[in-house]
C-alpha cells in the first residue's frame, strides 16, 4: 500500500492540488480532500491495458494507428475536436497533425467559454491569479456561475472562505454577491443576490455601467432588477478595496453571448478607475484554459481553427464543432477525450454515426462505443504526466500516482502523426 499526497484533480479548471490518495495493488483504494466530483474521477478508475478497437473488433496497437491513419489521410474535410480533458502535450500535437492533414480543430471552448475568447479578443481582460484572489480580494461577484455545484471547492480553497495575506477573517472579511436568474445554491450562501429576467444580462451590464459614470436612469427597473439594487450594487463595487468578478455559462451561452462577456470586460475596466477589480471565466473541464493557451500560442486563436488551405484561418461559427457536423462538412473525425455524442445537437450526432471517427479517451464515452478506431488511453494526472492549466491560467504539473499499463493520449497522437506523414 502506499499513500500519494498533493496530488491534482482535473475534474475541474480548479484543480486542487492537495488531494491524498491510498494506492493497493495499483488501483485507489481511498481519496481524501476531494469534493464528490474530484472523487468520481479517482474512484473506481482503472488502470488495466484494453486493446484499440477497429470496428468493434479488437486489434494491436500498429493496426488501429494504420487505420487512423488512413482515415485522416484520404478525408477530405477532416475535424478534430475535444482537447479539453487531456494534457498540454496532447493538445500540441493535435495542432500539428491538424495542420499536417489540413483539418478544422476545434475544443470545448465553442460549446463553454468560446463567447470570453470573442470578447477578450476584442476588449481585452483584467485579470489575476487565484492567488491573488485568496490573499486580496473583499469582494467576490459570482455571475451566471454556480461554483458550489459545479466547483465545489472554489469556495474553500480560493475564493470565499480561506484566510489571506490581507484578508486575516475569511469569509468574514469578504463580501459574496450572486447574480442569477435564480436562487441557486452559490445564491443561499450569498450576502447579496440580485436576480434578474432570464436573457436581460447585457441591459443589466448597460444599466450597471451607466450609473458607474454617474448618469441618472430614468428606469425604475431594468431586466427585473430594481434601479436602487443596481444603484446600491455599484456602491459596493466601486467601495470595495480588490474585486473580483467570476462568471460562468449563464453569461456566456445565454443571450448576448460575447456581447455579455465584452461588457463585463469593459465594466472591470471602468472598475479599475476607482479599485482594484478583475474578471475571471468559470472554466469547467480540467484543461480547457490550456486547450485555448496552446491553440493561441501556436495559430493565434484559441478555438474554431481551420487548416485546409494550409495556414491558420479563425472562424467561430464556421469551423466550431457543431457547425462542421450539424451542416455535414467533416467527412472524418477525430475526438480527444470528449463524449460529443452525448453533448451537441442531434444532427451533428447523426452526422457522427455517418462518418468514419477516431476516439482516444480513457473512458468509453457513448463516441467511443460508435467510433470506428478506438483508442483507450491511460488518464493525464491519474496513471499519466503531463500539464494542466487551471482557471486563472497558471500551468500546473500534473503527477502520475497509478503505474501506467495504456498508451497516453500524447503517444497515440504521436504515432497517428508519423501514420499520415506514411500515407
Ligand atoms: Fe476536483 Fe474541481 Fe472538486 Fe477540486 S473542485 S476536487 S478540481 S472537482
Amino acid at each position: 500500500m502506499k499513500i500519494e499526497k498533493n496530488v491534482i484533480c482535473t475534474f475541474c479548471g480548479c484543480l486542487c492540488d492537495d488531494i491524498t490518495l491510498t494506492i493497493e495493488n495499483n488501483n485507489i483504494t481511498k481519496v481524501e480532500k476531494a469534493c464528490a466530483n474530484g472523487r468520481g474521477l479517482f474512484e473506481g478508475y482503472d488502470p488495466h491495458f484494453r486493446a484499440p478497437r477497429v470496428n468493434g473488433k479488437e486489434v494491436t496497437f500498429p493496426e488501429a494507428i494504420k487505420e487512423a491513419s488512413n482515415i485522416l489521410s484520404s478525408a477530405r474535410y477532416p475535424l478534430i475536436y475535444g482537447l479539453s480533458s487531456t494534457s498540454v502535450e496532447a493538445q500540441r500535437i493535435s495542432v500539428q497533425l491538424a495542420e499536417t492533414i489540413g483539418a478544422s480543430i476545434d475544443s470545448t471552448s465553442s460549446v463553454c467559454h468560446g463567447p470570453t475568447g470573442l470578447a477578450m479578443q476584442s476588449v481585452g481582460e483584467s485579470t489575476c491569479t487565484l492567488g491573488e484572489i485568496k490573499n486580496r480580494a473583499d469582494l467576490l461577484v459570482f455571475w451566471g456561475c454556480n461554483p458550489l455545484v459545479s466547483h465545489s471547492r472554489h469556495f474553500a480553497r480560493y475564493s470565499a472562505m480561506p484566510k489571506g495575506r490581507f484578508i486575516s477573517e475569511g469569509r468574514k472579511d469578504r463580501k459574496v454577491v450572486v447574480v442569477d436568474v435564480r436562487r441557486s445554491e452559490t445564491a443561499k450562501s450569498a450576502d447579496l443576490f440580485i436576480q434578474i429576467r432570464q436573457g436581460y444580462d447585457y441591459e443589466v451590464l448597460l444599466a450597471i455601467k451607466a450609473l458607474l459614470k454617474g448618469k441618472v436612469l430614468s428606469a425604475t427597473e431594468v431586466g427585473g432588477v430594481p434601479t436602487e439594487l443596481l444603484q446600491q450594487f455599484v456602491h459596493t463595487m466601486k467601495s470595495c478595496r480588490y474585486g473580483v468578478i467570476f462568471f460562468g455559462m449563464g453569461l456566456t451561452m445565454t443571450k448576448g453571448r460575447d456581447l455579455n462577456v465584452r461588457e463585463v470586460f469593459s465594466l472591470v475596466r471602468e472598475l479599475n478607475n476607482y479599485t482594484r477589480f478583475s474578471a475571471m471565466p468559470m472554466r469547467g473541464h480540467g484543461n480547457v484554459t490550456g486547450a485555448d493557451q496552446v491553440m493561441s500560442w501556436l495559430c493565434g486563436y484559441p478555438f474554431a481553427i481551420n487548416f485546409s488551405k494550409g495556414y491558420p484561418r479563425y472562424g467561430p461559427g464556421e469551423f466550431t464543432a457543431v457547425d462542421l457536423l450539424s451542416g455535414r462538412e467533416a467527412d472524418a473525425l477525430l475526438v480527444i477525450a470528449s463524449d460529443p455524442v452525448a453533448h451537441f445537437p442531434a444532427e451533428a450526432v447523426r452526422h457522427i454515426e455517418n462518418i468514419p471517427s477516431i476516439v482516444i479517451d480513457p473512458v468509453e464515452s457513448l463516441t467511443a462505443k460508435i467510433a470506428t478506431v478506438y483508442f483507450p488511453t491511460a488518464m493525464y494526472g491519474v496513471d499519466c504526466e503531463g500539464t494542466a492549466y487551471r482557471m486563472d491560467s497558471v500551468p500546473l504539473r500534473l503527477k502520475a500516482p497509478l503505474e501506467r499499463q495504456r498508451k497516453s493520449d500524447e503517444e497515440v497522437l504521436e504515432a497517428i502523426f508519423e501514420g499520415v506523414k506514411e500515407c
